[in-house]
């Protein structure tokens, strides 16, 4: 159906050899439920796929350093069943019980899912509240990039020719952090892409008072983001109904600062709004 040559190399270093000798050509591969729904709509066409999805080198879940490592080629199912992450990144685990379906879960990677660059790829709030950066290799060596910039707009991906994540490194959660959550609303509660997703990880002290606040937003700006105005906005304060309905409110006022006021936003403004609320809840003392 495609003319194009499949490539499954056995090692990273093999991967790499490849790349650089064949860049302008080649399409990266892991679980391909984003590659092939572009080669079918004749949005991607390459001469190479370069299957990455088995390499043992992106498939560590790992404590390292006192930082989480996640492999790029974890599937979404694989992130589900890991103790390792919901123990440190429950908002992460949370991910795959709201992912697409079982079939499209099994396969898609987190490495894909952050590479492909949509504005509503699942995983990346999650990451983003752990401050999590990508490894990344190529023909210049190693380097880091932070998730937040992977994205140079919808569907950009900042990655040069030629480079591969390997891993993601995540910040594990401070100890006074109790609080994680992982909320998303799509057209449908199954197989549905978010029309909006928020990840939050915070933490309070014994008088209700947040001590420690990290709030990612996906699926309503061009590019998922932490929001620190109402990170800010929150810290230090004891929450009541009326500061959340309040934070909630500058909240899609930021959002239609970003994107402009668009016909989406009769429903995307108090949707947000609301789904906000509804997250931060639990934490009315
Ligand atoms: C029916 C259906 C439902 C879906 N539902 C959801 C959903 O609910 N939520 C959601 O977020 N997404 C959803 N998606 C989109 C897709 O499944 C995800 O984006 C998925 O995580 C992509 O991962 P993959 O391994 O399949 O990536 P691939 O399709 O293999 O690759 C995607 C992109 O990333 C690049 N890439 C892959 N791995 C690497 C790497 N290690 N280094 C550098 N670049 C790399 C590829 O070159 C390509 O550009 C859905 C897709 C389908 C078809």
């Amino acid at each position: 159906m495609f003319d194009v040559d499949y490539i499954r190399p056995q090692k990273l270093t093999d991967a790499l050899a490849f790349l650089s000798e064949n860049v302008p050509d080649t399409t990266i591969l892991a679980g391909g439920t984003d590659v092939m729904v572009d080669m079918r709509s004749g949005d991607l066409n390459c001469r190479y796929l370069l299957d990455v999805g088995r390499l043992e080198e992106l498939r560590r879940i790992e404590i390292d350093d006192g930082n989480l490592t996640v492999g790029a080629a974890i599937t979404i199912t694989e992130i589900g069943e890991s103790d390792l992450i919901g123990r440190h990144a429950p908002a992460l685990r949370k991910v795959a019980d709201k992912f697409a379906s079982r079939q499209v879960r099994n396969i898609a990677t987190v490495g894909g899912n952050v590479a492909h660059c949509s504005p509503c790829g699942d995983t990346i709030p999650p990451l983003l509240i752990h401050d999590a950066v990508a490894a990344v290799v190529g023909p210049s060596g190693e380097r880091i990039v932070p998730v937040e910039e992977m994205a140079s707009g919808p569907y950009h991906c900042s990655l040069h020719p030629g480079e591969l994540i390997t891993h993601f490194i995540l910040d594990t959660k401070p100890a006074n952090v109790e609080f994680f959550d992982f909320q998303k609303i799509g057209r449908r509660k199954e197989l549905a892409i978010a029309r909006m997703s928020m990840a939050a990880m915070i933490g309070q002290e014994s008088d209700g008072s947040i001590s420690f606040i990290r709030f990612a937003l996906g699926s309503c700006t061009p590019t998922p983001h932490r929001f620190r105005d109402i990170e800010n906005y929150l810290m230090g304060k004891i929450p009541d109904k009326d500061l959340l309905w309040e934070a909630g409110n500058a909240l899609s006022r930021q959002m239609l600062g970003i994107t402009g006021r668009r016909p989406s936003a009769v429903y995307k403004e108090p949707a947000i709004e609301g789904l906000f609320v509804r997250m931060m809840y639990p934490l009315l003392k």
